[in-house]
């Protein structure tokens, strides 16, 4: 085994990190954590910290980490057949039982799933599944994708554009013309602080009428959201927000995307985000709780309206001609039969309510009171401390500070592990699934240690 030391060199040396500010890496004025192994909540790095993680990684790890008949079963694909593709018709035992298994899950009237590796790829995917509906329809204007500020679909292209945070666009020559935004529905950073919930979400029903005014309702195509924000700051939509916003869409004929990359496979204490609040979406988005990241996979879940255009259109005009060599690989595949297993065999997403609704309480009950927290909020096993300089005026700290960063690193030293949320102050935390009351304990104790330690 290499000296930590070789590797920190080779890693700063070779490594192009992923959101990663690249300078400071490479300068050696970041550090590094070198990860080598985990068991239920909990890492260890190549230093011998245990850490419980509780952001699961990056959500994703919902089961929790060594789960040995997820292993198992990938190593089975492995002998048995590491590869094959799935083009033309052909596929595996595991892709054809994986995609039974997600559409046994998924809402009534969703007809097929599409797989892919990732997020970003599955909303890249997702909005070619919409372009080519409108051209099948005969509709060629209607393409505008509209998303919301603080929205996060992916770092490609197009799902790149379909975020709504400045880092994902600034300096790309993103968001791409076809992306348009609306309102963030984002109750406690509402411009005006005398509105109601309701009256709130009427104000982001009328942004969002008013836009598609501006644009014309024949060139818009679709809206995407997550049903709760989850990277632009853990944010659960404000009352009767999806109900009217889905109204305002059906009547404009635009279809809708609900990205269920964070809030799929139990996240929220349901199945789906879309359960949760009584969503219909044409399309949804799957990646992260479908193999709880043992290995890589997507999906674009399609409703039968939908699919009965795509069927129509290679009618017409040959084979649908979008595919990755990798789609529907079966590594990940069995990865994903083995998870929606264990996650319906541990009663996950029961899990995920009960001790997620137990944390919030906790994390409400160590830290609510302090002058600096102005929100404990989130959803199921996701939960947010926002972090203001002023409770009466809400206003942000200044950034140099570097306040949240900051309270994320003190209790990573208590041996905890959240998320400084980008482009705000908040900390984020999104534990695996399989979460105790006592972890749940822990976590909260251990932030308010680290919030005393920063802001007194
Ligand atoms: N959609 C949502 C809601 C996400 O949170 C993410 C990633 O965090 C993505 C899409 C992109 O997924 P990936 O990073 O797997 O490409």
């Amino acid at each position: 085994m290499l000296k930590n030391d070789q590797l920190d060199a080779w890693d700063r040396e070779n490594f192009f990190h992923p959101s990663t500010h690249l300078a400071e890496f490479a300068r050696g004025n970041m550090p590094n954590r070198i990860m080598t192994g985990g068991s239920g909540c909990h890492v260890e790095d190549r230093d011998g910290n245990r850490l419980l993680d509780a952001f699961a990684g990056l959500y994703c790890v919902n089961v929790g980490y060594g789960r040995t008949e997820i292993a198992e079963a990938i190593a089975e694909q492995a002998h048995k057949l590491a590869y094959y593709h799935a083009y033309m018709g052909h596929g595996t035992e595991a892709s054809i039982t994986l995609a039974k298994m997600v559409l046994d899950r998924a809402p009534e009237h969703m007809s097929k799933v599409y797989f892919g590796l990732g997020g970003s790829d599955a909303n890249e995917t997702n909005v070619k599944i919409v372009w080519y509906y409108n051209n099948v329809l005969g509709r060629p204007e209607k393409k505008k994708i509209i998303a919301r500020w603080r929205g996060y679909h992916g770092s490609g292209l197009i799902s790149g554009s379909l975020t709504g945070l400045d880092l994902f666009h600034k300096k790309f020559d993103l968001p791409l013309a076809q992306v348009i935004h609306t309102e963030a529905p984002y109750y406690f950073r509402r411009a005006d602080l005398a509105q109601t919930e309701e009256q709130f979400t009427a104000h982001c029903v009328a942004e969002l009428e008013a836009l598609i005014e501006r644009e014309g309702a024949d060139t818009i195509a679709a809206f995407i959201g997550e049903p709760a924000i989850a990277t632009g700051g853990i944010v659960p939509p404000p009352a009767g927000y999806w109900q009217a916003i889905q109204e305002v869409l059906s009547r404009h004929d635009i279809l809708l995307i609900a990205d269920e990359v964070v809030t799929g496979f139990g996240r929220l204490g349901t199945m789906f985000g879309s359960e949760h609040y009584g969503i219909r979406p044409d399309i949804m988005t799957i990646a992260k709780g479908l193999t709880s990241a043992y290995a890589p996979l997507s999906g674009s879940i399609v409703s039968d309206k939908v699919w009965q255009v795509l069927e129509k259109g290679t009618d017409e005009f040959g084979p649908f001609g979008h595919g990755w060599t990798y789609s529907a690989h079966p590594i990940g595949a069995a990865a994903g039969v083995a998870n929606l297993k264990l996650i319906d065999e541990l009663n996950l997403v029961e899990n995920a309510r009960e001790v997620g609704a137990y944390f919030r309480q906790a994390m409400q009950h160590a830290v609510g009171d302090h002058p600096h927290v102005g929100e404990v909020r989130g959803e199921g096993m996701l939960c947010a401390v926002e972090f203001v300089a002023d409770r009466e005026t809400r206003q942000f700290f200044d950034l140099s500070e570097k306040t949240v960063p900051r309270i994320n690193e003190a209790l990573m030293k208590r041996g905890v592990i959240s998320r400084a949320m980008p482009q705000s102050d908040i900390l984020g935390f999104a534990p695996p699934l399989c979460l105790s009351r006592a972890e749940a304990e822990e976590v909260a104790e251990k932030t308010a240690q680290a919030v005393k330690s920063v802001l007194g």
